[in-house]
């Protein structure tokens, strides 16, 4: 691990800007290490908070390796953001200092299109502003992640956090919750329907509590046979390991609804044979892979495939407001800033429980 505190060379430095701790990527084949740079001065709507807790994506390995090919470096990943309140700038209305705020994979949209008039900001026409390696409107300023002490961002990007669920455990709600919420709700998953999740990790994981607190029959689709038991005690009804054939055979024709939650290229027509007619497979899984599927596969039983991203802001607080009320959270192994590399490796192994959330405590 890189031991040089790196400065970010492009910022503008001025006395007006908050300066910040975080850990960030310098190159796509490199490790991450300690990195310093500043924020902008909170603003009239802004809101600044000093981060407690934020989990691990597996998109954040896709960043930090430029997999999708839209990564700046230095990147300070980071997109499931909690934490306290310090300072909101005049006109902030929603929040006050002191209170627990999230932030997730946005911080900003134009606010005028179709999309973010409906609350798809996640669709925003002219491009949403990811947390991080994005640019801000002004299209210069990158934006830097949650692997950071503090974060400075407009209030109608931050998310109210209750404070009866655990802090750490809420912070994957902001996005393994919300992208696996958000399909499940849009396809209207509950009562009497089938659904089977592919891939039991951090999104997954959330995406079987939420698909059974909707009332499915769940099976969790894995190449794992080691999860089973976690995958029941999650509350799936099934478990069946992909690698058998004889299992995916008994499976044809199976489920209403799948969602494919995996990061690595694997065979997506293996799943549509476990659709039934009229099934649908919705894809949030972001492998650097093609989708292939027979036309077969689709027009003999007139099954559907489709891709759902994140989800809008106020979803998402309809996400955290449900989890609440519903008591549910992610299950996540609490790691230091340092153990941030290994934690890494830990997850190309396929071996996390079920998602890492970084105590910045520890940064
Ligand atoms: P994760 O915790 O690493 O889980 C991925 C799961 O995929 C693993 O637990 C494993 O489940 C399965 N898997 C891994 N390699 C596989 C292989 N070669 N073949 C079949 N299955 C395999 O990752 P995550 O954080 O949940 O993220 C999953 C994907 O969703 C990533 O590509 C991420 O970028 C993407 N993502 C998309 C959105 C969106 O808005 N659409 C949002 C967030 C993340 P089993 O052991 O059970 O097989
Ligand atoms: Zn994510
Ligand atoms: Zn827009």
């Amino acid at each position: 691990m890189p031991e040089i505190i790196e400065q970010a060379s492009g910022a503008i430095k001025s006395e007006s800007r908050i300066s910040s701790n975080g850990y960030a990527a310098f190159q796509a084949a490199g490790a991450l290490g300690p990195f310093q740079f500043d924020r902008r001065n909170p603003g009239p709507h802004d809101v600044m908070m000093d981060i407690l807790y934020c989990g691990v994506c597996h998109s954040d390995l896709h960043f930090i390796r430029n997999d999708w090919g839209m990564s700046i470096y230095p990147l300070v990943p980071g997109h499931e953001i909690v934490g306290r309140v310090t300072k909101v700038g005049e006109h902030v209305t929603k929040f006050k200092e002191g209170d627990l705020a999230g932030i997730g994979c946005l911080v900003d949209s134009c606010r005028t299109c179709d999309h973010c008039k409906d609350g798809l900001e996640q669709y925003c026409e002219r491009g949403s502003v990811f947390t991080y390696s994005g640019l801000e409107k002004d299209g210069v300023s990158v934006t830097y992640g949650g692997y950071s002490n503090n974060i400075v961002c407009d209030e109608s990007f931050v998310l109210k956090v209750s404070d009866k669920l655990s802090l750490p455990n809420v912070a994957p709600l902001l996005c393994a919750g919300i992208t696996t919420y958000s399909p499940l709700r849009h396809w209207k998953v509950g009562k009497g329907q089938k659904v089977g999740i592919v891939g039991l990790g951090g999104l997954g994981h959330m995406a079987v509590k939420f698909a059974v607190s909707f009332g499915a029959d769940v099976t969790v689709l894995s190449t794992s046979p080691g999860k089973k038991e976690d995958a029941l005690h999650l509350g799936a009804h099934n478990f069946a390991v992909t690698t058998e054939e004889d299992t995916v055979k008994s499976l044809a024709g199976t489920f209403d609804f799948i969602l494919d939650t995996v990061s690595a290229k694997h065979d997506y027509n293996m799943y549509m044979s476990m659709l039934k007619t009229d099934g649908v497979m919705v894809l949030v899984g972001l492998p650097v892979a093609n989708v292939e599927v027979p036309p077969f596969a689709l027009i003999f039983n007139r099954r559907s495939v489709a891709g759902s991203l994140i989800g809008g802001i106020a979803e998402t607080q309809e996400m955290l407001d449900y989890c609440a009320e519903n008591n549910i959270t992610s299950d996540i192994e609490l790691i230091d800033m340092k153990d941030i590399n290994h934690a890494f490796e830990r997850m190309e192994r396929n071996d996390v429980k079920y998602r890492f959330v970084i105590d910045i405590a520890t940064l």
